[in-house]
């Protein structure tokens, strides 16, 4: 018999895909450029030339059985440690080899790291805003998921609140700056104020609480933004990554989980996500990805149209009365819906072949989602739309 477990997962189908089903169906019917589609978190420029010469180098150079063989879970030994020294030498860590877990993207990166510092029936805490497949993915796993309610004034962390849902049995917290989906970078303030929250409730509850700190926007910051490197500050950290956005490469599944040597348990953690790989099927990342990584991951695409974007529709939309917390990197915002119900917002708009995402999946369901990584031709377009439906929204 099908597991039901994910039959009942079929029937509460992803919103955003669904938007994007309609999208789909609207651009054959009236042409993609008058459908404004600001649904998906797919990157909008190419990867850059050093990702295809890369690819050529590689596979010019690279003995074609070597080049095609298994890699060894946690991934080739040469690409862990270019990796760690990259990381080291743009935050000032030392990670070795052996810290770095080469995954599927930042997806499998969490997977993995839910798995090794949570035991079934614990709770992982995370933060609202936050991106609408984390739920599936920590209660998939067998753990309680618990949300802290948003500072809408500025999606930073809410203290207070913080400290009541910081629970005896929260094995980890889960954090991802930039944001998805309001885009907002935590400041080192906050992060110096979380860590400090941390410690002392390992203290108070004599168990490590790890952090899970989901940055696969890393690189896609605006001017002026301040940007802590979140490992620096606080030593039980397991970084996420992926070069889906950074590098534009969604569909070549690469990315890594970086372990703080400072960590409680970083010499087994890696061994341990060896183990999880197994359980899971993970079984190593695609290996001619895991070199190209290698040979590029101190360069980023071309993300600058995304900052042009970004100050496009912040300027226009605030002008017509929008609501909006300024986004200090990725390729969102998540203004505050006019009239207060987003689904209701987001059902207009999309009559008006404006395609928007409901902030309910993110857990604010008074905001929606722009997914700005567009041509900006597009948004220049769309921003009549905007206007009209602030007019015509409850
Ligand atoms: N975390 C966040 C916040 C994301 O927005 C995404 C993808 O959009 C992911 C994780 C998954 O990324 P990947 O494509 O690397 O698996």
């Amino acid at each position: 018999m099908p597991n039901q477990q994910y039959i009942r997962m079929l029937e509460s189908k992803d919103v955003i895909f669904e938007i994007f089903a309609r999208a789909t169906e609207r651009k054959r019917a009236v042409g993609e450029e008058n459908v404004y589609d600001f649904s998906l978190g797919n990157p909008s420029v190419p990867a850059p030339d050093e990702v295809k010469e890369a690819v050529m180098r590689i596979t010019k150079n690279t003995d074609p059985v070597e080049l095609h063989s298994y890699s060894p879970a946690g991934g080739i030994p040469s690409v862990r440690k270019a990796i760690a020294d990259d990381l080291n030498k743009r935050f000032g860590m030392s990670y070795e080899a052996r810290h770095i877990f080469m995954t599927c993207g930042a997806s499998a990166a969490l997977a993995h790291a839910f798995r090794a510092v949570c035991s079934p029936g614990e709770t992982i805490l995370t933060f609202a805003p936050c991106f609408s497949e984390y739920e599936t993915y920590v209660t998939g796993a067998g753990y309680r998921f618990k949300v802290v309610p948003p500072d809408p004034a500025s999606f930073q962390i809410p203290f207070s609140l913080t400290e009541e849902l910081l629970t005896e049995d929260v094995a980890a917290v889960l954090i991802n700056s930039p944001n998805n989906p309001s885009g907002v970078v935590y400041t080192t303030k906050t992060i110096e104020k979380l860590s400090e929250m941390l410690l002392r409730k390992e203290k108070e509850f004599s168990h490590p609480i790890y952090l899970i700190s989901d940055e696969p926007y890393r690189e896609i910051l605006f001017s002026g933004t301040d940007s802590p490197y979140i490992a620096r500050y606080y030593p039980n950290t397991i970084t996420c990554y992926s070069f889906s956005k950074s590098l534009s490469l969604p569909g070549e599944r690469i990315g890594y989980a970086a372990v703080n040597p400072a960590a409680e348990g970083a010499d087994i953690l890696s061994a341990v996500f060896t183990q999880i790989s197994r359980v899971t099927g993970h079984n190593g990342a695609p290996a001619l990805w895991q070199r190209t990584a290698a040979q590029t991951c101190m360069r980023t695409a071309d993300l600058s149209v995304y900052e042009k974007n970004r100050n496009l529709l912040l300027r226009e939309l605030s002008s017509y009365g929008y609501s909006i917390v300024p986004p200090g990197g990725t390729f969102y915002m998540f203004p505050k819906a006019p009239g207060g119900d987003a689904a209701a917002f987001c059902r207009k708009a999309m009559e008006k072949d404006l395609l928007l995402v409901p902030g309910n999946g993110f857990g604010c369901p008074d905001h929606f989602r722009i997914a700005y990584c567009v041509p900006t031709r597009r948004i220049e377009k769309s921003l009549p739309v905007f206007r009209e439906l602030l007019h015509t929204a409850g």
